[in-house]
């Protein structure tokens, strides 16, 4: 089974590796691997109304088990007013056949929308019973701070962001902001979506190889290990093939520091890297 831990501020234990669900392309292959990954424990599954037929899917996939799923999703920038949060809550909830989410997320701040009002949205689902936490995604430092201070009482659970061997921009400060707070850090496309993985022929890709090749893993699970190093970064890789999910279910192991060092070596912090 897939090592837990506490998510953010929740209290609860939510497995270090979870599922994603983007760009799924055939609902049934999307089936079968969401229910092998809930069998072994990857209960942490993220959605969003932006992935289109993913909520379908999903609420398929966790019918009848709802109690064991960690349930994510989350609501477009432009949707975000006060009451096109409360309408777009409500139709995921229905795509899903849920009546409530575990944490709900604003995709990505745009503008569109003050920060706040979305927050107070949050802050209503979570009384009325359908949002269990609130969270954000895509935010830097400044709208972290933004939302925290808009949510009051209610805590900020977490912050999906992107994160991947070449993509640490988020260790320099939203990492580090997090932990402070103890907001739960969730790293979106761990293997650097479709084609992101490097090559075997890289200098990281050797690396990789050489460390899994020690430890009797795959490059795959020891990227996965490398990224929830820090006890407050969840990931969350997509897969639709069953044999990729049960591979990636073996990724939330704790990495020997040897490891950990010569991944920083390969793999170096490039600041200023991604959007945050
Ligand atoms: P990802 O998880 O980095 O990579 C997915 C790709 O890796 C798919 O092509 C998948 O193939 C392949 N794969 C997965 N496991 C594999 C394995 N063990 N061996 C070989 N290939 C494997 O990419 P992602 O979908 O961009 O990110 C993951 C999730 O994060 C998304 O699905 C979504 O839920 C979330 N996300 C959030 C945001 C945001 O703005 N909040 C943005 C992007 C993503 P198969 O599908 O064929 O198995």
């Amino acid at each position: 089974m897939i090592p837990k831990r506490p998510f953010g501020p929740t209290g609860v234990q939510v497995p270090v590796v979870g599922q994603g669900t983007w760009q799924l392309r055939d609902r049934r292959a999307a089936l079968d691997a969401l229910k092998a990954g809930l069998d072994l424990g990857m209960t942490h599954v993220d959605t969003a109304e932006l992935y289109t037929g993913s909520e379908q899917v999903v609420g398929e996939a966790i019918q009848g088990r709802r109690d064991e799923v960690f349930l994510v999703s989350k609501v477009l920038p432009r949707h975000a007013s006060f009451e096109g949060t409360m309408k777009a809550c409500e139709q995921s909830l229905q795509r899903l056949g849920t009546d409530r989410l575990d944490v709900y997320l604003l995709h990505w701040n745009d503008g569109s929308h003050p920060i706040g009002e979305t927050m107070r949205a949050m802050g209503e689902l979570i009384d009325s019973g359908k949002v269990r936490w609130a969270g954000v995604s895509n935010f830097d430092v400044d709208e972290l701070e933004e939302a925290k201070g808009a949510l009051g009482a209610h805590r900020l659970a977490c912050n999906q962001v992107l994160y991947h061997l070449e993509q640490r921009g988020i260790e320099s400060a939203v990492l580090p902001w997090c932990r402070r707070n103890k907001v739960a850090v969730v790293g979106y496309s761990p293997f650097g979506s479709t084609n992101g993985f490097p090559s075997p022929a890289s200098k990281g890709g050797r690396a990789l190889a050489e460390i899994a090749k020690r430890l009797g893993k795959t490059p795959r699970q020891v990227a996965l290990a490398f990224l929830s190093r820090d006890p407050d970064v969840f990931v969350i890789p997509k897969a639709e093939k069953v044999e990729h999910v049960q591979e990636n279910a073996g990724g939330g192991f704790a990495l020997p520091k040897d490891a950990i060092d010569a991944l920083d070596h390969a793999f170096p912090m490039r600041p200023g890297l991604g959007f945050l």
